[in-house]
């Protein structure tokens, strides 16, 4: 009898145990993965059950490895590369993405400029990013940029997953929507392993995955507060921000930034110094988000309403214009336009 007790309390102890461990294993627990992509710095907070680092940096480094313009194997270096009339082949993901940034091209009347490597780099805002000494391009220089940074000189092939050009220096640039890219699949990555609440940060373009969070906007211009306003991005969201402060440099006393108009050839030098534009949609949110700065407040009010995008516009006279989005404020100098 006394035997018996013992194995049933053995028994016990035992399930006990074992339940413990299952129940810690399916537990989740507060996890954070940071590193570098896509010429920025990232970083995930979430909270789940396993550990999805590699996941994650494995999901950043093939997109990085699509998509750079400067890791020679990418499918934008192969097409930078190519003479014009060489198809060159894509994996599927790669011919939709790039499909998906010539039509937010299209959209936006070339405004977002896949293909405006030439003109970066003739103003010298390509990589190593180093701009000491930097002077802008001659007139001619500029000019035939402008022609080269054509979508048009582009040619994607549904039937055969290619695309060709018609100009050999013809060259894609997709830093202005990868971002938004890399955090919308980092989302997606997350919602379909059952995360149900994480923070991804891909070079400051932030998606919300399974709740609600406030978000700081940082200001585009000195100020004493760390960030000027703040709003919340609602679960699923994406926001992107574009601005003229994040690069640039000055040459006789100019100063010169980073977002470039296409249709001038010059830096955008709209009414608007930055723009936040949120959707479901993060290559449409990064997208947009420069192309409004190319825009200027009307054209991109109206290109963000069509779209159903959200947005932060801020103007020269630090003035706020807010597309469906409700932000508490907490640097003063920057006033809701009426
Ligand atoms: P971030 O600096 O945070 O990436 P953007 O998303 O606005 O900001 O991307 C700017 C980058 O995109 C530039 O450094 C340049 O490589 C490229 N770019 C500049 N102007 C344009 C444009 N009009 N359309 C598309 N890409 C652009
Ligand atoms: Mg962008």
């Amino acid at each position: 009898m006394r035997k018996n007790l013992v194995r049933v309390l053995c028994v016990i102890s035992v399930l006990l145990a074992v339940t413990a461990l299952a129940f810690t294993a399916c537990a989740p627990m507060e996890r954070n993965v940071t590193g570098f992509a896509m010429g920025s710095s990232f970083s995930v907070d979430y909270s789940f059950s396993s550990d999805l680092s590699q996941d994650i940096r494995s999901l950043l480094a093939e997109i990085e490895e699509s998509f750079s313009a400067t890791f020679d194997p990418s499918c934008v270096s192969r097409i930078n590369q190519a003479e014009a009339g060489v198809s060159v082949s894509l994996s599927e993901e790669e011919f939709f993405a790039l499909t998906r940034a010539f039509s937010l091209a299209e959209e936006t009347e070339n405004a977002f400029d896949p293909a405006i490597l030439p003109l970066v780099k003739a103003w010298g805002f390509d990589p190593p990013y180093l701009y000491n000494g930097k002077i802008p391009p001659s007139s001619e220089t500029r000019a035939s940029a402008m022609l080269l940074s054509d979508p048009a000189l582009f040619s994607l092939d549904e039937a055969s997953f290619s695309i060709s050009k018609s100009n050999d220096g013809a060259k894609l640039d997709l830093g202005g929507a990868m971002k938004g890219y890399a955090a919308e699949k980092v989302r997606d990555l997350l919602l379909e392993k059952g995360v149900s609440s994480a923070l991804v940060n891909v070079g400051r373009t932030i998606a919300a995955v399974g709740e609600d969070v406030p978000i700081g906007v940082a200001p585009p211009r000195e100020s004493a507060e760390d960030y000027i306003l703040s709003f919340v991005l609602k679960e699923g969201e994406i926001c992107a921000t574009s601005g003229d402060y994040e690069r640039n440099y000055e040459s006789d006393g100019v100063l010169y930034h980073h977002i470039l108009d296409v249709s001038t050839g010059a830096p955008a030098s709209s009414d608007l110094i930055a723009a936040t534009v949120i959707s479901k949609d993060g290559m449409l949110a990064d997208a947009y988000a420069t192309a409004a700065v190319v825009f200027g407040s009307e054209k991109a009010t109206a290109l963000l309403r069509a779209a159903g995008a959200r947005a932060i516009l801020i103007t020269r006279e630090k003035k706020l214009i807010l597309c469906d989005v409700e932000v508490k404020i907490k640097d003063a100098s920057y006033v809701i336009a009426a």
